[in-house]
């Protein structure tokens, strides 16, 4: 598609995701204001052409859109909020969206406290990792009125391979939920699997081709495989460096759990997934990834791919 024609972009948090996504609508030759609290973050979307602000309130105030891509629900409510928030400072006519994973309940306060203040939000999480952000294939699943998830769409389409209307308001954060909780119960087949097959003496590259071509094959088999030299961008190949922190799994895994008790959806394999990220975390690691929980898997509780005490 063409997308918009050049749109000035607010980014708010600039991490694994952020930075990518933002450095992809720079390419597409749009402005992009960005910021984020870690110095890093900002020096690498700086190289790639997003002007850095001091502020929230500095990105957004002359911005045509306004993304968060931040870790967690309390972050993106305190980043809407308050005098420095973008609510305060964003132009009435700028749409506002969200595509961090986030709890319902605060993906509804955005979109109802916008409406309070005049503002259109839409819910627009994504689904493809950082591969998918660094390459612009990400899946937007995207919340909210007719208009505003029309407005939506053509915003992330230099950031996407595919933009999907799931319905209205919450709706895109509720199909988020339920895809990452089938993605790391995958995970967990995938942790499993691969060691069983490495501990019954298979070719781990082979058994992998074979997997590609039969019915264990997964996105996340395809993507995050936890052994080293099959998958040159998995986190195996980095020492388990996160490319999906067990943190960040942890917190999708356990946003399903609470739907699963709101709607009284039983979720015996998802609660599994995540005592295991809880394991993982109890290890003092869950700043590594989460295809990490392979670990758990093995008769000694090495992994071939991780040393503890390398960087
Ligand atoms: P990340 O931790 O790498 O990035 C989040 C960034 O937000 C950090 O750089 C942090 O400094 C910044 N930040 C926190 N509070 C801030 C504030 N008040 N103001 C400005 N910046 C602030 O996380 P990520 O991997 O980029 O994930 C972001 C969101 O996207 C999460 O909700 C995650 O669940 C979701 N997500 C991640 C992936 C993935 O593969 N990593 C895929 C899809 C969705």
């Amino acid at each position: 598609g063409t997308g918009a024609a050049m749109t000035h972009y607010a980014w708010i948090g600039l991490g694994n995701m952020g930075g990518p996504m933002a450095a992809n609508l720079v390419k597409a030759g749009h402005q992009v204001s960005g910021v984020d609290l870690n110095e890093s973050a900002c020096a690498v979307a700086k190289d790639a052409g997003v002007r850095i602000a001091d502020s929230v309130a500095d990105a957004v105030k002359d911005a045509d859109a306004v993304f968060t891509m931040l870790p967690k629900g309390d972050h993106v409510r305190s980043v809407f909020d308050g005098p420095d928030g973008i609510w305060a400072h964003a132009r009435q006519d700028a749409l506002l969206c969200d595509s961090s994973t986030v709890d319902v309940e605060t993906s509804r306060w955005c979109h109802e406290q916008s409406a309070v203040r005049g503002f259109v939000f839409a819910d627009t999480p994504v689904s493809g990792g950082i591969s998918g952000a660094a390459e612009a294939t990400l899946c937007f699943m995207i919340g909210g009125e007719p208009s505003a998830v029309e407005r939506a769409s053509v915003l992330v389409e230099p950031m996407s391979g595919s933009v999907i209307a799931a319905g209205g308001p919450t709706s895109g954060i509720a199909a988020k939920i339920c895809n990452n909780m089938m993605l790391f119960i995958h995970l967990m087949a995938n942790a499993e699997g691969s060691q069983l097959a490495e501990q019954l003496g298979l070719d781990p590259q082979v058994f992998w081709e074979i997997v590609s071509v039969s019915s264990g094959r997964s996105w996340s088999q395809q993507t995050w495989y936890p052994v080293p030299d099959i998958i040159p961008t998995a986190a195996a190949n980095q020492n388990f460096t996160a490319t999906f922190s067990a943190e960040l799994a942890v917190k999708d895994v356990g946003l399903a759990l609470a739907a699963g008790e709101q709607t009284g959806v039983h979720l015996p394999a998802a609660r599994m997934v995540f005592e295991q990220l809880q394991e993982l975390m109890a290890q003092g690691l869950g700043d590594r990834d989460c295809s990490l929980v392979a670990k758990l898997a093995t008769p000694d509780g090495q992994l071939r791919g991780f040393d503890p005490d390398a960087a």
